[in-house]
């Protein structure tokens, strides 16, 4: 029987949590994931220019624009109630330096308004579990691999056209919906928010994602929305779950062969190029770390910031094998 009390919110401490971006950084360069997760002094986060000190503006409308549908569906899809939202948020908001705060509330706004015509009459209904409706979730699913638990946000769960579907919003600039459709099946966040409505919620039987897309800076004359329901059979999910800790078993092979670097006496960067292989690709491109990972000189200036980590030999932000939070 599927209960609320099997879907916690928020997330539960204690474990080593992790979501997509955590896997997926490293399959996209291992050298990449330890700048990311392991690298930035916690005290100095913004030290390598790691952290952005700005919420960029596709950011923010994608944020403000989830926190209007959210109170939209839960108040019977209602505009105003929506638009409201995004006022509220937006005043509440004390994050950092957003980005052209102006345009942010007008896109949002006209992307929740384009979605209110988009879906009209063909709206999906919110699911309840227990009496409570199961939107803006934060689902924890362990992995069955040491204590790492898998950790995501659920949009929405919905029943569309007879069948229940996670609900998943994606702001997304003009032209990236056909790859986004085309990759879901095996996309890792996508494949991943099957993977927890069918542990948590198996009683529901939810076997679709049901994507919607709002487009931003469209091209003219193209639809601001689009939608797809994609279907993933049920065998994908012991596979993404394989997949995963196959993916953490190396991060953690990784960590120790950087931790024994360390103790060895090898500076704290350099054992990080060591222990996690750096995969120049074209994503190097829009890498943010190349600067300092393509000129070892530069990276040196920034020295200083790992030496605490090598005299205690550990990490303060980890509570498994490099684990961390995303
Ligand atoms: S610049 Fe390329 S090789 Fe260096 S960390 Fe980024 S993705 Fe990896």
């Amino acid at each position: 029987m599927s209960t609320l009390a099997s879907i916690p919110d928020p997330i539960t401490p204690g474990a080593s949590k992790f979501g997509s971006t955590f896997v997926r950084t490293f399959r996209e360069c291992p050298f990449k994931w330890w700048l990311t997760f392991w690298a930035p002094h916690p005290s100095s986060p913004n030290a390598l220019g790691l952290v952005n000190p700005v919420l960029g503006k596709p950011l923010a409308i994608g944020q403000f624009t989830h926190i209007g549908l959210a109170e939209y569906h839960l108040d019977g899809c209602r505009i105003t109630t929506g638009a409201e939202a995004i006022f509220q948020a937006l005043r509440d908001y004390e994050g950092p330096m957003m980005e052209d705060q102006g345009e942010v509330e007008n896109e949002s706004l006209f992307l929740l308004t384009q979605y209110d015509s988009f879906w009209a009459g063909d709206h999906p209904e919110i699911v309840y579990v227990d009496g409570h409706p199961v939107v803006e979730r934060n689902l924890v699913v362990t992995m069955g691999y040491r204590d790492y638990t898998y950790t995501a946000r659920l949009d929405a769960l919905v029943n569309w056209r007879g069948h229940n579907c996670v609900f998943e919003h994606k702001t997304v600039d003009t032209g990236r919906f056909g790859s986004l459709v085309a990759s879901a099946p095996i996309d890792i966040q996508i494949v991943g928010q099957k993977f927890l409505a069918h542990h948590l919620l198996p009683d529901l039987k939810v076997d679709r994602i049901l994507l919607n897309c709002l487009i931003k800076r469209r091209a003219a004359g193209k639809d601001p929305c689009a939608r797809e329901d994609i279907y993933i059979p049920d065998p994908i999910i012991e596979k993404f779950r394989l997949d995963i800790t196959r993916t953490l078993a190396q991060i953690d092979e990784a960590t120790v062969l950087w931790k024994e670097l360390g103790e060895a006496g090898m500076e704290p960067y350099e054992a990080g190029r060591q222990a996690f292989s750096q995969h120049g690709s074209k994503d190097c491109s829009w890498c943010q770390f190349k600067e300092i990972c393509l000129d070892p000189t530069h990276a040196n200036r920034y020295a200083n910031i790992f030496l605490p980590r090598a005299s205690s030999g550990g990490s303060t932000r980890t509570t498994n094998g490099g684990a961390n939070n995303e």
